[in-house]
């Protein structure tokens, strides 16, 4: 066993895939993948370019590498973020590959093809399960080509920032807490899997928007499907341990419920949106076999096939005559207790069972030496601290006579379950795709339920660069809020016109949660799924960037700001001008001036690109260059903050304009910042506005003014030499 070979219903999450994933470098920055998860035979193959993103939206349980490819930059990367395998060439490198290939992943696949380069990832992922999972036979399902199809490219930095299937900090709650209603556990891999797999195709989109409205606009479909879903177990996983031998009772019970919910969920079959009208009507129910399962599972299964019992009462004539028969050799046996206690006059003496010795008299020591006379008939068998063992030739053979009674019943018991399971795998392509079917369906009404309860729009998808949001929401924060019974301010985003709308506003106002919630709606929209707002149209986007807040790296040697410096780097030479992009604060991680550089030349290339990019900063400066009219694709945005009786009230609306103060004083007293401290910080600020030197303080602003622009400046050498400290 290993992290990616596990398929032990205690081990697993129920809700989360079980990937492993084999990685090979083939050169030119690009790299052979393929992936499987045992537990539901689900499997891919493929090659990407950036394997870190990828394999972040993936979380593989295990990532599996050639050993001479460790050093290499990215596998070392990879070997950091998961847990990791390195597979020696002895392994893959075989000259039965190719029977290797086929043996492991069956007919799914041309192993001859698939083999012609050994070093490849299908042949290091066949070879580590050969390996590992000697003698078990695992059924695959035929793979899909990783990252085939139009997508929506997320990079692994802003899946994260966005806190899509996992809080960025323990406790908090991520996208998929609120979108998840699935009834099924193959549901909820399967909504997951669709996140990771967002998709850039406006047909595929479209259907997908198609599902949820149906069921919103059929409540009583909904609600019939969702009472058969609640009763679909995961026959998936149970299917998988089964045909590979390490299946238990329970696994056999979950096939059967599975099937018979079938009958249930055909009869919907015209009662759902016409695609899945067509895949319902043609659901294989397998009725018979469905009844004969269900006829033959006892009411009470044991936990392991090996403990008997499988089987019920009444099922199969020979069974119930060998179960009868040491059924009748146990009531003699009882029977033979009082004919020993009255023969040889011990009220104590008792007939018991173990595991070692079978069943034996046992009498108390003291009464024990009449019966170690030879002619008493009583064979002794073991003394104990107190109790002497005996036992009789009556005894011996009833005894026997129950161990091949049972030994009988459990072989034919045996043989019953392998007729099921070799009928399961026959059938087992069948009630996978069936099984795929009702988890389709139970991710567009798991959205159709969100969408109704907290009343979401289908946004308006379209081939071109629009995006405009009204009453636009942050839906996990909205959820958080109303869970406190506050409400979240809804709030407007238009990019149609200027593609760029540079954000400032004081702290804890909420200029994050504005430029998050509208990276969620590009992600819910290109899932497919409705949008937290009151109406939405968006145009299919390329790639979603997000540069917010201090992702650390510290343990992987980068500062703060090299983090983030890395992260823009990468966004600006990847993104084209359908890319969305939201930036928070850059340049803040360093001193003010380079902040301010950098930042207005990341802007000034925006502008230029064109990309549709919510740009949030501290710099309140290059406001100017926008009112200034030195760039021509960005608008000014700023968050409503009312002075009221010397408060200050943060009223979380976003209306175009331009911050004047940054209340960072005030957020330090909400902090509770000593008030020596504030009175101190209040006193500062007011000679820095006004001019004034104080102490140290410089002769000139601190505040840089920002440069004008020029098409590609190179800021930083134009900017005014640097200020020393306020009181260097
Ligand atoms: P900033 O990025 O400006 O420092 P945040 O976006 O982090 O501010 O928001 C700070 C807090 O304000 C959030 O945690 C949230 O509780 C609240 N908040 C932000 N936006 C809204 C909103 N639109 N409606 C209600 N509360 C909000």
């Amino acid at each position: 066993m290993t992290p990616g070979t596990l398929t032990d219903e205690n081990l697993l999450t129920p809700k989360n895939s079980n990937f492993l994933v084999a990685i090979s470098p083939i050169g030119g920055g690009k790299y052979d993948i393929s992936g499987c998860d045992i537990s539901t035979g689900e499997f891919f193959t493929g090659q990407t370019s950036d394997p870190i993103d990828d394999f972040v939206r993936l979380s593989p349980a295990e990532v599996i590498f050639p050993f001479s490819t460790a050093e290499e930059k990215t596998i070392m990367k990879l070997r950091e973020l998961f847990k990791s395998t390195p597979v020696y060439e002895k392994i893959y490198h075989r000259t039965d590959i190719a029977q290797v290939v086929s043996r492991v992943f069956g007919g799914v696949i041309d192993s001859a093809t698939a083999t012609k380069n050994t070093d490849c990832a299908i042949c290091l992922l066949a070879g580590y399960l050969f390996n590992t999972q000697r003698g078990a036979s695992i059924t695959f399902r035929a793979p899909y080509t990783w990252g085939s199809g139009r997508q929506l490219l997320i990079d692994s930095a802003t899946w994260r920032s966005l806190e899509i299937d996992a809080p960025i900090n323990d406790g908090g709650a991520c996208l998929i807490d609120v979108l998840d209603e699935t009834r099924t556990a193959a549901g909820a891999r399967k909504l997951r899997s669709y996140l990771r797999d967002l998709s850039g195709d406006l047909a595929q989109i479209t259907l997908r928007q198609g599902h949820i409205s149906h069921f919103i606009l059929n409540p009583d479909v909904s609600g019939l499907l969702t009472s058969v879903l609640t009763s679909v177990p995961d026959v998936g996983r149970s299917l998988a341990r089964l045909l590979s031998g390490r299946g238990t009772p329970r696994d056999l019970r979950n096939t059967s419920d599975f099937l018979n919910v079938l009958p249930r969920a055909q009869l919907l079959s015209n009662r759902l949106d016409s695609n899945f009208s067509e895949r319902f009507a043609e659901i294989n129910t397998h009725s018979e076999f469905a009844l004969q399962l269900t006829r033959a599972l006892s009411d009470d299964l044991p936990t392991f096939f090996r403990d008997g019992g499988v089987i019920r009462d009444g099922f199969d004539l020979s069974l119930d005559n060998m179960r009868s028969l040491s059924n009748g050799a146990r009531e003699t046996i009882a029977a033979l207790q009082s004919e020993y206690v009255s023969a040889t006059g011990i009220n104590t003496l008792k007939i018991k069972y173990n595991n070692i010795l079978g069943y034996f008299i046992e009498v108390p020591s003291a009464r024990a030496d009449a019966l170690m006379q030879p002619e008493s008939g009583f064979i002794h068998r073991q003394t104990m601290a107190g109790n002497t063992r005996f036992t009789t030739s009556r005894l011996i053979e009833l005894d026997n006579d129950i161990r091949s009674a049972a030994e009988k019943a459990s072989a034919i018991e045996n043989e019953i379950v392998n007729q099921f399971l070799d009928y399961i795998r026959t059938i087992s392509d069948d009630l996978l795709s069936t099984a795929d079917l009702l988890a389709d369906c139970d991710v567009w009404l798991s959205l159709a339920c969100v969408s109704d309860k907290y009343s979401w729009v289908c946004p308006t998808v379209t081939d071109d660069c629009a995006f405009d949001i009204v009453g636009g929401r942050h839906p996990v924060i909205e959820s958080v809020l109303r869970s406190r019974g506050e409400n979240f301010v809804k709030n407007d985003c238009n990019l149609n016109t200027c593609a760029i709308a540079l954000l400032t506003g004081p702290n804890m106002a909420g200029k994050s949660t504005y430029l998050r919630q509208n990276a969620i709606i590009v992600v819910l929209a290109h899932l497919g799924s409705f949008v937290p707002a009151t109406s939405a149209t968006i145009g299919i986007c390329d790639q979603l960037f997000s540069r917010v807040g201090a992702s650390d790296n510290l343990a992987a040697g980068q500062s703060t700001f090299m983090v983030e410096m890395s992260e823009t780097a990468n966004i600006l030479n990847r993104a084209t001008n359908r890319s969305f992009i939201i930036f928070d604060e850059i340049g803040r991680g360093t001193a003010t001036y380079d902040g301010m550089a950098i930042a207005q030349a990341v802007l000034e290339y925006l502008d230029e690109m064109r990309p549709r990019t919510l740009f949030a900063t501290h710099y309140h400066e290059l406001t100017s260059l926008v009112l200034g009219g030195g760039l021509r694709n960005v608008s000014t945005l700023t968050i409503d903050v009312r002075e009221h009786n010397n408060e200050i009230v943060f009223m979380h609306k976003i209306i175009p304009g331009v911050a004047n103060r940054s209340y960072g004083i005030h957020v330090a007293r909400m902090a509770g910042m000593p008030q020596t401290v504030i009175n101190r910080a209040e006193c500062v600020l007011s000679a820095l506005e006004s001019n004034e030197t104080q102490l140290s303080a410089p002769s000139q602003p601190v505040s840089p003014k920002p440069v004008p622009v020029r098409k590609k400046t190179v800021v930083s050498d134009e900017l005014p030499p640097p200020q020393l400290s306020l009181f260097g």
